[in-house]
């Protein structure tokens, strides 16, 4: 799967509906510090179902939501989507024969949260469940490589080293299921 645009509203600095178009094998994103660069990072993250505010920079899922800045007031709700190619179906389960699928997340400050699909409602695990297996989970992604990271996996301890692999060679999500069957 292959992500072709970034659309944000309200999330962190972005605060007016932008869209970043990824286009070509290699995007960079260049700008003055403070300017938004990780949080673009940030809410890729976020919409794949990052539930924990530090792993955000922020110290409660509120923060992602804009504060409000000399000029703007504060707004009421951060929206981020992702738009995948999907051409060659590597998405998993009932979503392996669309194209194109575009993963939503919604927060209101009421702490209101949903998850979408190709405008579908979904649970968060249906949206989570549809990257097991192709390095962009959020248990043991691979595909944000950040500071520290590299280090976690050469110091990783076997069971962590083997998720990884796992992850690596798209058996996690059978794990996965195996688990939940298991557990039933
Ligand atoms: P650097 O080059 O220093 O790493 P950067 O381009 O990565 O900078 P970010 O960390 O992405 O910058 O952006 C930081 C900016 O985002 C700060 O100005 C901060 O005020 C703003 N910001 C973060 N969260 C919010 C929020 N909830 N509402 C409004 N602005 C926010
Ligand atoms: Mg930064």
């Amino acid at each position: 799967m292959r992500l072709t645009a970034i659309k944000l509203a309200g999330f962190k600095s972005f605060v007016d509906p932008t869209h970043i178009p990824i286009v070509g094998q290699m995007v960079g994103v260049v700008g003055p510090n403070g300017c938004g660069k990780s949080n673009v990072i940030d809410a890729v993250r976020w919409v794949l179902g990052e539930s924990q505010a530090k792993q955000l920079r922020g110290e409660s899922m509120q923060d992602v939501i804009f504060n409000g800045s000399g000029t703007r007031k504060p707004v009421s709700r951060a929206s981020v989507e992702l738009v995948f190619d999907n051409s060659l179906g590597r998405a998993a389960g009932q979503w392996t024969q669309y194209a194109e699928i575009s993963v939503k997340r919604v927060l209101n400050r009421n702490g209101d949260s949903s998850y979408y699909v190709n405008n579908q409602h979904v649970r968060r695990r249906d949206l989570t469940d549809i990257f097991l297996g192709t390095g962009l989970g959020t248990k043991t992604s691979y595909a944000i490589i950040e500071q520290g990271m590299i280090s976690r996996i050469i110091e990783a301890k076997p069971d962590e080293l083997r998720g990884f692999l796992e992850e690596a060679a798209g058996i996690s999500k059978y794990k996965e299921r195996r688990r939940e069957t298991e557990s039933r």
